[in-house]
């Protein structure tokens, strides 16, 4: 499935979250922009958000974060996958095409420090606009 930057679909309701880091061990200094992305079929509902994160206008990460429960997930994809040895989909993960051009535990690490109530309700809104707009 494709996915789609939340701005290209719904527009200036769109907020990318920017952060400066400096001094980091791990992660060069410098703005990290997090766009968020969701996926383009209005028949699904996989509740999840694929962040690209760039710095310096290179991608150097992509995050998925799945904002409900495992159970949800495992209910959603029909209970079938339980022995799989996919990572779950519920809370954030690397992605499997991560370019990875920064230390990715640090990265990982980073995103769920930044991870609030606030940047969470975003996603949430996000993806709730984004696939109504994509339903017309
Ligand atoms: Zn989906």
């Amino acid at each position: 499935m494709d996915f789609i930057p939340a701005g290209e679909i719904i527009g200036d309701a769109h907020q990318v979250r920017l952060v400066r880091i400096a001094q980091n061990p791990l992660l060069p200094d410098g703005e990290y922009k997090f766009i968020d992305s969701y996926c383009s079929d209005p028949n699904c509902d996989c509740r999840k958000t694929m962040i690209q994160v760039m710095h310096n206008k290179k991608l150097v990460s992509i995050i998925n974060y799945g904002w409900e429960t495992p159970a949800f997930y495992e209910k959603w994809l029909g209970n079938k996958e339980k022995d799989d040895p996919m990572p779950s989909m519920s809370g954030a993960s690397i992605d499997i095409n991560s370019p990875n051009l920064v230390d990715t535990e640090e990265m990982l690490a980073l995103f769920n420090t930044l991870l609030n109530d606030i940047w969470i309700a975003k996603f949430k809104n996000h993806y709730k606009k984004f696939k109504a707009a994509i339903a017309q």
